[in-house]
């Protein structure tokens, strides 16, 4: 996504591009080009030095058509309002892509966590539900953790929200530690779901994963456990991985805990024993047959996504891919996985951890990994039907999708 553009703007461009393809409806359009509620609070904080300082909080809630809302909190310097509503537009059809009985939301707080002690944390996090309990709940608005938040942060949330409504309420949060109702199967679920994306995906384009060399930028959560399991569960090789400081290439194959070991004693992946130093540039063009952008957004652009070899694109990173460079693509026959299809078993997993707390009973961690597999299996078939249906690119398709199961839930619902 273009830097300079605004965040709601994208969402909105997208959104549109999917309802001409679509022919939606226009009422239907119009109900899903705005949030349906934005609540903004402010959040006095007794600091340690014993002056109050007061932080300005989101929580927006997109569309609860389908259930009640989901999406994270960020904690953020930069955050904004505009991103916000983007994000929670995104959780729309995320949540609508793998067919959750939920709807989008995303909240926000605008802090520098690493400027903050522990005990200054706490209270922002107690704060802000206080501020937002009317506006969150089981079956009204589930927040979860995302950049910058924790499952601590979650469980001291859960803490004060059980304190106001004075009875037990696991389900108002996801993301909890497993020791406050987490859900087993939580730490490895985005690449998880990828997983299971590709191996679908790579049926339709003949693409034999044992036999494939996978480049993945990125080695954070997603990066990590993608290099884990396209190597355990596929036996696939990675011979490129990246991080900040750029990438490493080893054609023999990337050994997960020695590469694991080596960024935890040195503080990146470059230098590792045997490989190349390459840079990151290097690795979104290397010859491999897939690629796995695991790390931030605008990485293939107009500029390079010509260069790229790769016959699949499995976009764990949210918005990795340029809307120029998703033309260049569909033009190449490059098979782009979008990210709010593979990277949606994060949220699917949340949802089953609210299952569970809501049932007041727990699943085994292979119960959680064959119910994210149908979850994920259905949602790739979705999409890939709908872009032969459509004849568009996947990331098209995906809305298609999502679009018309929201927008038949609010047409039944009487909403126009
Ligand atoms: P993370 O912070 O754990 O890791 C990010 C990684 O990217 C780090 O290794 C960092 O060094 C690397 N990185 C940053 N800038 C880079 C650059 N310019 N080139 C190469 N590497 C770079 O984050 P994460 O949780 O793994 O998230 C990664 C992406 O996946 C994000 O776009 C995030 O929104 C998306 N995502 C994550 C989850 C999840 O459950 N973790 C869920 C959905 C989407």
């Amino acid at each position: 996504m273009p830097e300079n553009l605004d965040p709601f703007e994208i969402a909105l461009e997208q959104l549109n591009k999917a309802a001409k393809v679509m022919k939606l409806d226009k009422q239907a359009l119009s109900l899903l080009s705005a949030p349906k509620a934005i609540l903004e609070v402010s959040i006095p904080v007794r600091m340690d030095n014993g002056e109050t300082k007061v932080f300005k909080g989101f929580r927006v809630r997109y569309n609860n058509a389908r259930g009640p809302a989901k999406g994270g909190i960020r904690f953020h310097p930069e955050e904004t309002l505009s991103t916000v509503k983007a994000l929670s537009a995104w959780m729309t059809w995320k949540t609508a892509i793998t067919n959750l009985p939920l709807g989008g939301g995303k909240g926000g707080i605008i802090c520098d966590t690493k400027s903050m002690s522990v005990g200054e944390l706490e209270r922002l996090s107690r704060g802000y539900i206080r501020a937002v309990a009317d506006f969150v709940g089981p079956e009204i608005d589930i927040p979860a953790p995302d950049v910058y938040t924790t499952p601590q942060i979650m469980a001291w949330m859960m803490d004060e929200y059980e304190t106001i409504v004075r009875r037990s309420a696991p389900g108002v949060i996801t993301g909890k530690p497993l020791e406050n109702w987490g859900s087993l199967g939580r730490g490895d679920a985005t690449a998880r779901g990828g997983m299971y994306v590709l191996r679908e995906a790579a049926k339709t384009v003949n693409l034999d994963l044992g036999k494939a060399k996978v480049a993945i930028q990125g080695f954070g959560n997603a990066g990590q456990f993608a290099l884990k399991l396209v190597t355990e569960m596929y036996k696939a090789k990675v011979v490129a991985v990246s991080d900040t400081k750029g990438g490493i290439y080893l054609e023999s194959g990337i050994d997960y805990n020695k590469l694991l070991e080596h960024k935890k004693k040195t503080g990146t992946v470059q230098n590792f024993p045997g490989a190349k130093n390459i840079s990151n540039e290097d690795l979104l063009e290397l010859g491999v047959d897939i690629l796995i952008p695991a790390a931030i957004e605008n990485q293939l652009r107009g500029d390079n996504a010509g260069k790229v070899k790769a016959k699949v694109i499995l976009e764990l990173a949210n918005g990795p891919t340029t809307p120029d460079a998703d033309e260049i693509f569909h033009k190449n026959k490059v098979l782009v996985l979008p990210d709010f299809l593979s990277n949606a078993g994060g949220v699917t997993v949340s949802y089953f951890e609210w299952v569970q707390n809501q049932e007041g009973y727990y699943w085994t961690e292979e119960e959680v990994h064959q119910k994210l597999d149908q979850k994920m299996t259905e949602a790739t078939h979705a999409v890939l039907e709908a872009a032969k249906t459509y004849n568009v690119d996947p990331r098209t398709a995906a809305y298609t999708v999502s679009v018309k199961r929201v927008a038949d839930a609010m047409k039944y619902r009487g909403w126009y």
